[in-house]
């Protein structure tokens, strides 16, 4: 594994998925499941940041609630809050880190203008990590077009890669210094041995 190519499969993965949402190489992993991927990266938000909020909507998928529930739990004086669809805008305040939102609504098809809701983030000092679980293979994606910060994704509903294939995570890459992984087991440290 170490000799024939294994340990680097998760960048050689991830860098196929690129053409599909818009990212550089560099800048996917094929990697965990998606709900790991999203607690990574909610904490490793939280982390980088003095804020302490991370807003979702209500009708968001249950695993990306149930994780960034668990995820603010773990990082002192952090909370989630939860609005509906229509308010997601309006809701960013000052002490708004991020927004967690899956792109595509898996039940009614709704899309988020990802290019629109990552200015107004971002406007207010917030990240936005976007699920693409229902977008990837299924419709245009663009992530480095919509200037974003985070993202995930299943492997196994769009992009077919069956029952047990890994997720992927994107971190743009001017975030890619400041983030550090929550999960810091050895692949994921700067320095396994
Ligand atoms: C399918 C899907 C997931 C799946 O999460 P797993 O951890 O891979 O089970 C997460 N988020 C969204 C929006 C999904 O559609």
């Amino acid at each position: 594994g170490w000799n024939e190519g294994w340990i680097e499969a998760p960048r050689r993965v991830g860098a196929k998925i690129t053409p599909l949402i818009g990212a550089h190489a560099h800048e996917v992993i094929a990697t965990d499941s998606t709900s790991p991927n999203i607690f990574k990266l909610v904490v490793a938000a939280l982390q980088s940041s003095e804020r302490r909020t991370v807003l979702s909507e209500a009708g968001n998928f249950p695993t990306d609630l149930h994780v960034a529930e668990g995820a603010v739990r773990c990082v002192p004086g952090a909370r989630l809050e939860i609005v509906t669809r229509e308010s997601i805008a309006r809701s960013i305040g000052h002490d708004t880190a991020l927004l967690l939102l899956t792109h595509v609504h898996y039940k009614t098809a709704q899309r988020y203008d990802m290019q629109a809701l990552t200015a107004a983030a971002h406007a207010s000092g917030a990240l936005v990590l976007w699920d693409l679980s229902h977008s990837a293979g299924a419709v245009a994606v663009d992530l480095n077009g919509a200037n974003a910060d985070l993202a995930v994704g299943c492997g196994y509903k769009y992009l077919n890669g069956g029952p047990g294939a890994p997720a992927y995570l994107f971190v743009a890459e001017r975030h890619q210094d400041r983030l550090a992984n929550p999960l810091s087991g050895w692949m994921g440290h700067a320095a396994p041995f």
